[in-house]
This record gives C-alpha cells, sequence and structure tokens, in this order.
C-alpha cells in the first residue's frame, strides 16, 4: 500500500478510550480512517462504523501521510514503531500521547531520523470533549507543520500552538497536570473528610464549587504582586497558614481520614516558616519550591 497524501484521510494508532474518540471523531468529519491498535478488538465499533483496520503497524503508516499516535506514553510508541521504522519515511507524526517535554524532544529526533515529521500536542480533553471545540490541545514543533496540518488537528480539538521546541507543548500540558492532580486529588481528600463526618459529596459539591472558582481571584490577586517579587505579609502570613493547616491535619486525623496530603501542605508552609518567613505571605513558598 502506497501512502495517500489526502486531507481527509487519516491513520490513528492507539484505540485506547482518546485514539477511539479521535478516530470516531475523524469518521464523523467524513474522513478515511485507518486504525491500528495492540488489541484489536478495540477497533470493532470503529470498523462497524467504516474505519479500516491495518493488518500490521507497517501497512497502518503507509495509508496515509499523517498519523496520529494517542499512546500511554512515548516508550508505547518506541515499541509499536520501532519493528516499521522502514514505513515512516514521508509522514507526519502527531504524537498525543503524554510524557515529559524530554521525551518530546527526545521523540521528534527519532523521528526525524527516519524521515518523519513529528508535531507534539498535549491534549486537555477527556475523551468526551474531542470533536469539539470547547477544549484545546497544546501543539509545537515547525510551525509550518502545524499550520499545514491545523485543518486535520481542529477536527479533534481546539488548538494552542506553542512553539518550536517540541518539548513545548508537553511543558505546557505538564503545568496543567500538576494543577490539575494536585487540585482534584485535595477535592478528593476533602470529600473523604466530609464523609468521614457524615456529610454527602452532593452536600458538600456547591461548597467546594465556590472554594475551587473563587481559587481565580486569589491568581488575580497574588501574580502581579510574586511577578514584583512581592511577598509582604500584608493581607495573610505564613504563620496563620501553619496554624489553620495544623487545624486541618488535626480535624483529618480525629475523622479517622488518612492526613498525609494535608500534612505535606503543612510541611512546606512549616519549612517555610523555619526559613525565617513566618511574616511573608504563602506566595512566599513560590520560591521556597522553585530553590
Ligand atoms: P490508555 O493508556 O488507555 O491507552 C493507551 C493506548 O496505548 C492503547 O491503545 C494501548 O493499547 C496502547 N499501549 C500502551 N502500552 C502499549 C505497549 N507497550 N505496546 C503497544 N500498545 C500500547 O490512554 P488513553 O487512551 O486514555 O489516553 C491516550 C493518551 O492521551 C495518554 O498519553 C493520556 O495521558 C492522554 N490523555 C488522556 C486523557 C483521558 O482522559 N483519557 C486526557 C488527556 C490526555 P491496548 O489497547 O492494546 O492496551
Amino acid at each position: 500500500m502506497s501512502a495517500v497524501n489526502n486531507p481527509s484521510s487519516v491513520t490513528v494508532i492507539g484505540l485506547g478510550p482518546m485514539g477511539r474518540a479521535m478516530a470516531g471523531a475523524y469518521l464523523d468529519a467524513g474522513y478515511h480512517v485507518t486504525v491500528w491498535n495492540r488489541t484489536a478488538s478495540r477497533a470493532d465499533d470503529l470498523v462497524a462504523r467504516g474505519a479500516v483496520l491495518a493488518a500490521t503497524v507497517d501497512e497502518a503508516l503507509r495509508a496515509n501521510e499523517a498519523v496520529v499516535l494517542s499512546l500511554t506514553d512515548y516508550t508505547a510508541m518506541y515499541t509499536i514503531l520501532e519493528p516499521a521504522v522502514a514505513a515512516l519515511d514521508g509522514r507526519v507524526l502527531v504524537n498525543l500521547s503524554s510524557d515529559t517535554p524530554e521525551q518530546a524532544r527526545e521523540g521528534a529526533a527519532w523521528a526525524a531520523k527516519h524521515g518523519a515529521r513529528h508535531l507534539t500536542g498535549g491534549v486537555q480533553t477527556p475523551p468526551s470533549g474531542i470533536g469539539t471545540q470547547e477544549f484545546g490541545t497544546f501543539y509545537s514543533g515547525p510551525r509550518d507543520l502545524f499550520e499545514e496540518y491545523e485543518g486535520l488537528l481542529k477536527v479533534l480539538t481546539d488548538t494552542d500552538y506553542r512553539g518550536e521546541d517540541p518539548g513545548l507543548a508537553a511543558l505546557y500540558y505538564q503545568l496543567q497536570m500538576d494543577l490539575f492532580w494536585t487540585t482534584l486529588t485535595a477535592w478528593l481528600h476533602t470529600a473523604a473528610l466530609a464523609d468521614a463526618n457524615g456529610i454527602s459529596l452532593s452536600e458538600l459539591k456547591p461548597l467546594a464549587t465556590a472554594t475551587l472558582t473563587g481559587m481565580g481571584q486569589f491568581l488575580d490577586f497574588y501574580t502581579p504582586r510574586i511577578e514584583a517579587g512581592d511577598h509582604g505579609g500584608d493581607v495573610d502570613r505564613i504563620s496563620m497558614a501553619v496554624a489553620s493547616l495544623d487545624h486541618v491535619v488535626h480535624t483529618t486525623r480525629d475523622s479517622g481520614v488518612d492526613p498525609a496530603l494535608p500534612s505535606a501542605v503543612l510541611e512546606a508552609f512549616r519549612r517555610a516558616a523555619a526559613e525565617g518567613y513566618q511574616d511573608d505571605s504563602l506566595t512566599r513558598l513560590f520560591e521556597v519550591f522553585g530553590r
């Protein structure tokens, strides 16, 4: 099979929940879609909708110039593509597998070595948002390549090009993940604390939502101060945070809930206090963490 340079034709390799949603979005948009997955049965629904299941990775690569990868990580990409590197020449790999910026840079260099061009992507939506413009995906890599393929990328989500360095999309993605995981885990901890005290998650929901939504105001207030290097304790102080977090840890412990999460946060503030910053704002942690 020879490569088809057809703007409405695409190969999707990797059919986890994400890859299946992506292949489905291309089918919905009228694309001719070739798919491949280690566990072939995950392609059944897509094949029923008109996708072509390639018998081999080599065949999947040769079917189209544009190849979307949706894999657990870059290691999975090497595992899958190494045996078929001869078919990489001339391909455009849109790599939507998340990994570290360094892995993305190495992946782009590896692709180039085999004659393929590489765009790194960091998808910021669960599978339910694929096929809409409600959410965005960070992209990085050659700008001309991004612009050439933007139409294909827009079928999946809105696009947010971050620059030529292949690591950038992964970096911006990891920034969001840092915030996402710690915030969502904080909510789950709060939910366990509420539950241990007979308060339902439904009752907690509007209260938790108000607190999380209100975080934007804190960011508005603190961002310019941090950027100006102003950690003055005029509205809040590290010593207050230590006392407050100590109450949280004790309430958690008294409720029979694992206190490891708030204890870790308390430790960060205690460290700042021990370094002599007890009268500074909580924003001093920006520097304490960064060192
Ligand atoms: P999964 O981990 O469920 O899907 C993984 C895919 O990678 C499957 O096709 C799986 O094949 C394949 N795979 C994994 N390891 C190997 C291997 N060693 N050899 C061959 N194939 C392998 O991930 P998702 O579909 O949920 O997500 C895909 C990517 O998108 C991930 O990088 C994820 O971080 C990212 N992402 C996911 C989001 C989500 O909500 N799901 C949100 C934003 C980004 P098989 O089917 O055979 O197991």
